[in-house]
């Protein structure tokens, strides 16, 4: 299957991608993830993103286009990929069309995580990451068994710094500007299924998979 996450900073995109992960036997592709990644490294492009990252702006286009043109090319997301936050913006859906295209594949859906505005907010104040093995938590809602460490690896847990609240409103905004046409453009090629992710995690997370299951599996 290939699946687009899509939804506003905060709506739960990794952790419902973790568990598609385990169920599906595919791999995660998370530009966040892969962008923090270069900028813990120090590499050119990670110094180039982080000062696109660290205002909650997007980072170029091309930037993050040529990332996920190697990364979906890999041996491991032959069967399959979930894409978590990317496409962001209306170019980048469309050259991750033409990427497709050329390898004769398609995608099998995009799920519009649909949460409300209070929830968004409770979900990016309390999110708590580990920067070692990027394991995420929530102060409210999903804590570590001990206070501010993180279960898997024993490191101490940290807010990454574009969760904080100056931050969380200019990511909103670049949201609804730059990512939310996209709902129209994969609504216009029937791609689109929104799912309700209020509410108590397992029944969330069944009603994802629930969604999933009409999907074909292509
Ligand atoms: P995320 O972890 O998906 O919330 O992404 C964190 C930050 O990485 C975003 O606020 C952007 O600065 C950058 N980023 C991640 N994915 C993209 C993308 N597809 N296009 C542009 N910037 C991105």
């Amino acid at each position: 299957m290939r699946i687009i996450l899509l939804g506003e900073p905060g709506a739960g995109k990794g952790t419902y991608s973790a568990e598609l992960v385990k169920r599906y036997g595919i791999p995660q592709i998370s530009t966040g993830d892969m962008l923090r990644a270069a900028v813990k490294a120090g590499t050119a492009l990670g110094r180039q993103a982080q000062e696109y990252m660290k205002k909650g702006e997007l980072v170029p286009d091309s930037v993050v286009i040529e990332l996920i043109r190697e990364r979906i090319q890999e041996r491991d997301a032959a069967k399959g990929f979930i894409l978590d936050g990317f496409p962001r913006t209306v170019p980048q859906a469309q050259s991750l069309e033409k990427m497709l295209e050329s390898m004769s594949i398609g995608l099998s859906t995009v799920l519009k995580i649909e949460v409300n505005k209070a929830t968004l907010l409770r979900r990016l104040t309390g999110r708590r990451v580990c920067p070692n093995c990027g394991a995420t938590y929530n102060i409210d809602t999903m804590k570590p068994k001990k206070d501010g460490i993180c279960d898997k690896c024993g490191k101490e847990l940290i807010q990454r710094p574009d969760d904080r609240p100056e931050t969380i409103e200019n990511r909103l905004a670049v949201y609804q500007k730059d990512t939310a046409p996209l709902i129209e453009f994969y609504e216009k090629k029937g791609l689109l299924r929104r799912v309700q992710c209020e509410g108590e995690y397992n029944e969330v997370m069944a009603r994802i998979f629930d969604s999933l299951e009409k999907v074909a599996k292509v």
